[in-house]
This record gives C-alpha cells, sequence and structure tokens, in this order.
C-alpha cells in the first residue's frame, strides 16, 4: 500500500488532521486484506468516476482504492540528534512514501504556539533543518564509504563521491532538501540509492482559518518556501474538516454546499498525496464487484496486473481494455463492443487513468 506521514511542530493541528482523516476512512473489519496500525488511517482514494461505472453495472459491491496516513508525532527540534524519541520518528519517516507536513497558518490566542508566535518559515525550517540533518550524517557515513572504494577506481563510487562532495553535502549544510537540487538522470539515479528524506516527495499543509483561504500572509509564505523546493501545498481548515467528518452524507451535503466547498478539503489532501506520487486509477469491473487499483503513471498491462496479484503478472496473455469516457458513452461492456471501442491489448500497453481492464492469464 501506499503510505504518507504526517509530520510537523507540536500544536499546528496534526491530530486534528489525522483524526478527521481516519473518521472518514474505512473500518478495518471491512478490510481484512489491511492491517491497520493504531497510529495509521487508511482513507479511500475519492473518486466519483467508480460510482458512475457502478451505476451501470450494478454490482454487489464496490471497493475503492485507498491510502495510508500515518500520524508521526512528535518531530521537534533536536529529533536528528536522537533527543527524546527522535531516531524512532526519523525512522518511521523512512518508511513512508510521501511526507505530509502540516504547517500552522490559523491566529488562535487559545492555542500556544511552541514557538509563541505563528511563523510557517520558521516553523518550517525547524522540521526541514532536522531532516536534512539525518541525511547529513548518512551522506556523511556514505561518503567514507565511498571515499576508500573510489581509490581503487570504481567508477559508481568516484561518480557517487563526486555527487556528495559537489551536490548533496552542500545542499544539506545549508539545512535545504535534497529534492531542490537539479539532478541529471545518473545523479537521480545514485541518489536513489541513498534513501533520503529529504528526497521524499512532499506536501504542506496549510492550516488555515476558517475565513484565512484568501488574503492570508502565512499561506502566501507556505506558497513561496513551497515553490523554491518542488513542493505542493494544500490549504485546508482541519477545525472545520474535523466537524464535516462528524455529519451524516445529507448534513455534509448542506454544510459544503453553505460554505461554497465542492468537497471536503479531506479529499484535496487524500489527491494531493495520490498525484505527489505520480499515481493513477484503473477499475476492474464485473456483476460481483466493481473495484478501483492504483498504479504509477506509466505503468505496463502487466505491471498493472501485477497490483491485484504477482500470478497474473507472471501469467499475463492480454488485456481487455475499455476507456472510462468509452464506457460510459457506450452504457457499459457491451455497448463499447458494440461500438467497437473495446480493445485488445499486449504486454506493451501503457495503461491509462480511468482504464476498465479485464485480464487475461495462465495460471
Ligand atoms: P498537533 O499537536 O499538531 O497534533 O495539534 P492538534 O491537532 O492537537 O491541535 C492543537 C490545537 O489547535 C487544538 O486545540 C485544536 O483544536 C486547535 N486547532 C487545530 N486546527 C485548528 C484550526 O484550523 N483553527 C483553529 N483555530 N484551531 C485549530
Amino acid at each position: 500500500g501506499i503510505k504518507c506521514g504526517i509530520v510537523g511542530l507540536p500544536n499546528v493541528g496534526k491530530s486534528t488532521l489525522f483524526n478527521a482523516l481516519t473518521k472518514a476512512g474505512i473500518d478495518a473489519e471491512n478490510f481484512p486484506f489491511c492491517t491497520i496500525e493504531p497510529n495509521a488511517g487508511v482513507v479511500p482514494i475519492p473518486d466519483p468516476r467508480q460510482r458512475r461505472i457502478a451505476e451501470i453495472i450494478k454490482p454487489q459491491r464496490e471497493i475503492a482504492t485507498t491510502m495510508e496516513f500515518v500520524d508521526i508525532a512528535g518531530l521537534v527540534a533536536g529529533a536528528s540528534k536522537g533527543e527524546g524519541l527522535g531516531n524512532q520518528f526519523l525512522a518511521n519517516i523512512r518508511e513512508t512514501d510521501a511526507i505530509a507536513h502540516v504547517v500552522r497558518c490559523f491566529n488562535d490566542d487559545n492555542v500556544i504556539h511552541v514557538a509563541n508566535q505563528v511563523d510557517p518559515k520558521a516553523d518550517i525550517e525547524v522540521i526541514n533543518t532536522e531532516l536534512a540533518l539525518a541525511d547529513l550524517e548518512s551522506c556523511e557515513k556514505q561518503l567514507q564509504k565511498v571515499t576508500r572504494t573510489a581509490k581503487g577506481g570504481d567508477k559508481e563510487a568516484v561518480a557517487m563521491k563526486a555527487l556528495l562532495e559537489n551536490k548533496l553535502l552542500p545542499q544539506l549544510n545549508e539545512a535545504q532538501p535534497v529534492r531542490a537540487l537539479e539532478l541529471d538522470d545518473n545523479e537521480r539515479a545514485l541518489v536513489k540509492t541513498l534513501h533520503l528524506l529529504t528526497t521524499k516527495p512532499t506536501m504542506y499543509i496549510a492550516n488555515v482559518d476558517e475565513d484565512g483561504f484568501e488574503g492570508n500572509a502565512h499561506l502566501d509564505t507556505v506558497r513561496e518556501i513551497a515553490e523554491t523546493e518542488g513542493a505542493v501545498v494544500v490549504a485546508i481548515c482541519n477545525k472545520l474538516e474535523s466537524e464535516i467528518v462528524e455529519l451524516d452524507d445529507e448534513e455534509r451535503l448542506e454544510f459544503l454546499n453553505d460554505l461554497g466547498m465542492e468537497e471536503p478539503g479531506l479529499d484535496r489532501v487524500i489527491r494531493a498525496g495520490y498525484q505527489l506520487l505520480n499515481l493513477q486509477t484503473y477499475f476492474t469491473a464485473g456483476e460481483k464487484e466493481v473495484r478501483a487499483w492504483t498504479v504509477k503513471v506509466g505503468a505496463t498491462a502487466p505491471e498493472a496486473a501485477g497490483v491485484i496479484h504477482t500470478d497474473f503478472q507472471k501469467g499475463f496473455i492480454r488485456a481487455e481494455v475499455v476507456s472510462y469516457d468509452d464506457f460510459i458513452a457506450h452504457n457499459g461492456e457491451q455497448g463499447a463492443k458494440d461500438a467497437g471501442r473495446w480493445r485488445l491489448e499486449g504486454k506493451d500497453y501503457i495503461v491509462q487513468d480511468g482504464d476498465i481492464i479485464h485480464f487475461r492469464f495462465n495460471v
């Protein structure tokens, strides 16, 4: 599964966000194939296309594809030096695919700020510095290692040494994330082997007041910082979200309407995580179930089959594919077939977002 870690200073609204995500999430008992840990919430990826496919097929059940959010509380200044439980937090972050960094952009005298004032730039720096320091340590260790092998003339070690000395270490010494560096393909491949924290795709979740979505200098600051490091920003009012999840479906629609919102902000957070990781959805659709699956953009048909089961990938023969638009336009499988929009694709087919696929395979 895809895992997104929620980080941020104390009192910025992480738990409020996490609780809202968990309440909006799925019941563990309905998903026997996921193990859900206490500090994790599994949420469905909101996708209205699934509903429309199901309206045509009327299956016995619908299953959404999911993303896991993990609450990684307690990252504070000094974490990289192992202060408190610092190292444990860094280890938790290492296991995630993406980072959601919550930043306080709301003023509320009743909520104490750890540094006594709302200052997104300083807050972001504290967290980013800890992550950079952890990476600095990894990179320094790596430098010692490759310096030895580079002496023997090992080509890759020479390249790694140069990359560390000329780019990674200077960047991290400035407490800047490695993801902000411009790297060529070779360098990118080398960096990947280091499993750094500051290369993880990151979104800033700017936690604003109900009326803080526009004309909010704090939010502007977060956007400026994100732009310099290739990160994404989602503005959301976590407090409002925690109220929205308590409502039933009808009340929720009414409430969102009154606010002039089309969907809960949580949906934007979930979707941003999905896009951040360059993921897309395809569907399997039959009378028993209509189900969404997650694949990387650019995945081939056998790779997509492998998401369902490794045997599907190994024994892949062909994929029967219809695009979402054709499926809807022709009112389902038979209509799409009659219109000649039902395709047989081979192992080189690149799966497109929204494709509805039947796999044929040998077992
Ligand atoms: P954490 O320490 O980062 O997990 O922060 P919490 O989620 O526990 O929030 C800290 C305090 O801020 C709580 O009293 C929340 O009710 C409050 N809070 C969270 N989000 C908002 C918000 O969007 N606006 C306001 N005014 N208060 C918020």
